[in-house]
């Protein structure tokens, strides 16, 4: 999950990391009211990069200006988002603009410090232009990064005296808050010097979704939908897709193919969820609550693979939530002659095969 510049500025600032004064707004008449020194420079606040190139991005002189530079980035859409908040900031001289980072590198399974002389720039479009100018350190998760290893790349991106010491306390700072954040990447571009002081001018933090749980903490993920996040509330992974067909399996392969499958007969999925392995009655019923919320769905299509997963768990749940559409079920594994007799007390029963299954599921999205 992506968080917004003014968010991860506010979580900069809890780490000692200088950015400039700034505020949100939503509505341009909040601009004389706020009590910042002018010029200042008004950002779009979307979840998509190169904001300034976009025309998200635009200083103002005046007050008056900026009301009326506010007018038009508000609502205007950057990259298929539309502008809701507008962070607007106390303008400062740039005289230097340099790039600093730390990323998962997967395959080195470990933490790496990136920084460059040349910031403001796109790091892809700098990998692509000028490789060498990107001082690259991979991190020892157990030893940690280490404040010489900061002033070392600070030297060689020609810092010296205050300014250095300046850099390796700021790259130390945003190393503790990807660390403390479980963060896949902590990105400051540029990390701008302006009036003598180092300061973060653009601020980038890519949060791990699989390690939310550790931070109640952090804002909403606006990129989920409403029904995505009530998902994640339960513990269960669902995904919104634009057909007719909800679909609820059990593991991430099994619900794959299930996708494929309704594909392959024609059908259009209007949604996903993974009940995940071992799954209670309670999830499956709250996973048939969730998938059947979204309007659009026609019919509903489970197909479960007991293992640790128990065939007479998953029909209780598919009892106890009623389905409101025809509801198509392929059911086998642990425990499915009790889970088919619970399915058949209750009027309802399972396929086997599961081609055979997928294929009447989608004869029922046509049929209703
Ligand atoms: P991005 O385009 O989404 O990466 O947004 P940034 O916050 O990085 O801003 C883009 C560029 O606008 C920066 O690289 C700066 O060159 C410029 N910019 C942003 N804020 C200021 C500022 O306060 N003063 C000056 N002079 N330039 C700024
Ligand atoms: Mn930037």
């Amino acid at each position: 999950m992506r968080l917004h510049e003014y968010q991860a500025k506010q979580l900069f600032r809890t780490y000692g990391i200088p950015v400039q004064r700034d505020a949100v707004i939503e509505h341009p008449e909040q601009i004389p009211g706020l009590s910042l020194r002018y010029p200042v420079v008004l950002k779009a606040q979307v979840l998509v990069g190169g904001r300034g190139k976009a025309g998200g991005i635009h200083l103002a002189q005046t007050p008056e200006e900026a009301v009326a530079r506010a007018r038009s980035i508000l609502g205007m859409e950057i990259r298929g988002e539309r502008v809701r908040k507008l962070l607007v900031a106390e303008a400062v001289r740039i005289e230097r603009e340099t790039y600093l980072a730390f990323t998962v590198d997967r395959s080195a399974r470990r933490l790496v410090f990136l920084a460059s002389g040349m910031g403001g720039v796109d790091i892809e479009e700098l990998a692509r232009t000028h490789p060498s100018e990107i001082h690259k350190l991979p991190i020892d998760p157990l030893e940690g990064f280490h404040p010489f290893q900061a002033r070392q790349v600070a030297r060689r991106m020609g810092f010296g005296g205050e300014q250095l010491v300046q850099f390796a306390r700021i790259a130390h700072a945003l190393y503790r808050l990807c660390v403390d954040l479980d963060a896949e990447l902590v990105e400051i571009n540029p990390l701008a010097l302006a009036e003598g002081q180092l300061l973060a001018v653009d601020a980038k933090v890519v949060a791990d979704d699989n390690a939310r749980f550790r931070h109640p903490d952090l804002p909403e993920d606006e990129e989920a939908t409403a029904l995505e996040r009530l998902a994640r509330q339960h513990g269960l992974s669902y995904v919104e897709l634009d057909g007719e067909i909800a679909i609820i399996g059990n593991g991430a392969g099994l619900v794959m193919s299930t996708l494929d499958m309704v594909a392959h007969f024609g059908g259009r999925p209007a949604n996903f969820l993974d009940i995940g392995g071992g799954a209670s009655s309670e999830a499956m019923r709250h996973a048939v609550d969730i998938v059947l919320r979204k309007p659009e769905v026609r019919t509903l299509f489970i197909n479960i693979f007991g293992g640790i997963t128990r065939c007479d768990d998953v029909a209780r749940g598919i009892v106890a939530a009623r389905p409101s559409v025809p509801t198509t079920i392929r059911l086998v594994g642990t425990n499915e002659e009790e889970g088919r007799r619970i399915l058949e007390a209750a009027g309802m029963a399972a396929f086997r095969d599961p081609e055979e299954a997928a294929r009447h599921a989608v004869a029922l999205a046509g049929r209703s």
